[in-house]
This record gives structure tokens, C-alpha cells and sequence, in this order.
């Protein structure tokens, strides 16, 4: 029988130990989580921006 090896219980974006079962689960901390939202959000502005754009 093989071990499955276990998530690493880090945050996969800074590295820092997760205590929160679901940010082991995500694999990322509640601050990370929330800049890579933020960044996602930007990103779909900056498509947007550019589809509107390419419109014109
Ligand atoms: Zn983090």
C-alpha cells in the first residue's frame, strides 16, 4: 500500500502556514485569496476595457 501524500498545509502564494481548514483546502491564505480575487477582477476590467476597445 502507498501513503497518499498530504496537501502542504502553506499558503502555495507566500509560503506561510495555514490553520484554516478551508484555506488548506484552497491551498492558499485568506489575504492571498483575496488579492488573487482582486487581481482576477482586475483582469476581467482590463478585458473588458479592451473588448470595448477593439468595438470601437
Ligand atoms: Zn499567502
Amino acid at each position: 500500500m502507498q501513503r497518499v501524500p498530504e496537501p502542504h498545509p502553506t499558503c502555495q502564494r507566500c509560503g506561510r502556514p495555514l490553520k484554516n481548514p478551508h484555506s488548506v483546502e484552497l491551498g492558499l491564505g485568506p489575504t492571498c485569496a483575496r488579492k488573487i480575487y482582486a487581481e482576477r477582477q482586475v483582469t476581467m476590467d482590463l478585458s473588458t476595457y479592451v473588448s470595448k476597445k477593439a468595438a470601437v
